[in-house]
């Protein structure tokens, strides 16, 4: 394989796994323009979680991040049982698996930081260097750089795309957050954290979902769906008879209440770089997929060395997100207030990434 120079732009999951495969297959140098440091766990909006395909611990385990650092030892262990076991036993092992998502980020880029192939630009100077262009980076060292790849996997800013799509009326989600070590009794029961609870509203959906130290409750939507204090979206899932999903759980007063992320459906498009994870396609939360999506993606910058590699790359990438768009319409479709005007009105911007 020829070994080529590779330059990363976004030090979130993706970025970052982007730069370490690419290193460890050979290429480089590798510099990643990271605008700051991943955030410690305990920072606001720190106890995310996400699900991912249980798969996807083997994939991190190469990595040398062990399912006990990201909130997955539980499952793992369950894995482990089996293993040890010198009789046939069988223990229900679940699909998917529920991750702390600033602790894979930190466990990461503590990899990163030990992978010396990898140089590393951060904070005002990476965004600067990154808005010169890639063209304009020259020689050696990593202030003056040239790069044969320029990936850019900084999110839902997609800097270095020439065309962005986004819904004119985007779709929110509004974090809920109860860590185990604020209950008084340690952690949640073990049959609460298990489950994955998802119910449909009329502007948008709630879902709850855990590890044994965090419980996340997520209101995703626009309107009522996501505006209004604790107490009001209490009562909007019990005017809806969706209370159900917080069964179990003390009231969502008792959590704390985390910033707002944006997370309808978007897709973006570059000639200068190879565009990866949310940069490329912003999943609708809906699928559970963007994460495992765009780390895959992350996997295939060591085979991106030729025009030919590259154009393939992007063609796969535009049938996923066709193949995206029509899950979600069927979702939306069969969704118990379908016919409400925010879904029709995100259904019929969905409808656009099919073309
Ligand atoms: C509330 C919520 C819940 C979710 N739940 C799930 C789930 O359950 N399962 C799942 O699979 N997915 C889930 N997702 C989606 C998942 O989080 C994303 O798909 C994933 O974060 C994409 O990673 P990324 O590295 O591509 O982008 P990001 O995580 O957005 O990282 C981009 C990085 O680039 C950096 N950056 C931006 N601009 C620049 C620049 N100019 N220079 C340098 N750096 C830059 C940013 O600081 C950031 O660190 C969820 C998303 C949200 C918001």
């Amino acid at each position: 394989m020829k070994h080529y120079r590779v330059a990363v732009l976004g030090n979130g999951p993706v970025g970052t796994l982007a730069a370490l495969h690419a290193a460890r297959q050979g290429h480089g140098p590798v510099l990643l323009l990271a605008a700051d440091p991943p955030a410690n766990a305990d920072a606001e909006g720190g106890y995310r979680i996400e699900a991912v395909p249980v798969s996807l611990l083997a994939l991190l385990l190469e990595y040398g991040i062990h399912p006990h650092l990201i909130g997955a030892g539980q499952t793992h262990a369950v894995r482990q049982i089996q293993w040890d076991s010198k009789t046939c036993i069988s223990l229900p092992t679940p699909r998917t698996v529920h991750i702390h998502r600033p602790a894979l980020e930190q466990a990461l880029w503590q990899k990163l930081l030990q992978e010396p192939r990898i140089h590393l630009l951060l904070g005002e100077q990476s965004l600067q260097l990154h808005d010169a262009g890639v063209d304009s980076i020259n020689g050696d060292n990593p202030n003056n750089w040239h790069a044969d790849l320029l990936v850019d996997a900084s999110g839902r800013a997609a800097r270095t795309a020439s065309t962005i799509d986004k819904s004119p009326q985007p779709w929110v989600a509004r974090l809920f957050t109860l860590a185990g070590n604020t209950r008084p009794s340690g952690s949640f029961q073990s049959h609460i954290h298990s489950h994955f609870k998802l119910a449909a509203l009329p502007e948008g959906y709630v879902y709850s979902l855990a590890t044994p130290e965090v419980q996340n409750v997520v209101f995703v939507g626009r309107g009522k769906a996501v505006k209004g204090s604790a107490e009001e979206l209490q009562q909007l899932l019990q005017g809806t008879q969706a209370e159900w999903v917080l069964q179990g759980l003390p009231g969502l007063a008792e959590f704390h209440s985390g910033i707002a992320h944006p997370v309808s459906l978007q897709w973006a498009a570059s000639e200068r770089s190879v565009l990866i994870g949310d940069a490329a396609l912003a999943r609708d939360i809906l699928s559970s997929q963007g994460l495992s999506c765009g780390l895959s993606e992350a996997l295939c910058v060591a085979e991106l060395g030729t025009p030919q590699a590259r154009t393939n790359f992007q063609q796969r990438q535009t049938q996923q997100r066709q193949l995206h768009a029509t899950a979600l319409l069927n979702q939306i479709r069969s969704c118990l207030y379908g016919m409400e005007t925010a879904w029709q009105d995100y259904a019929q911007f969905i409808m656009q990434a099919r073309t």
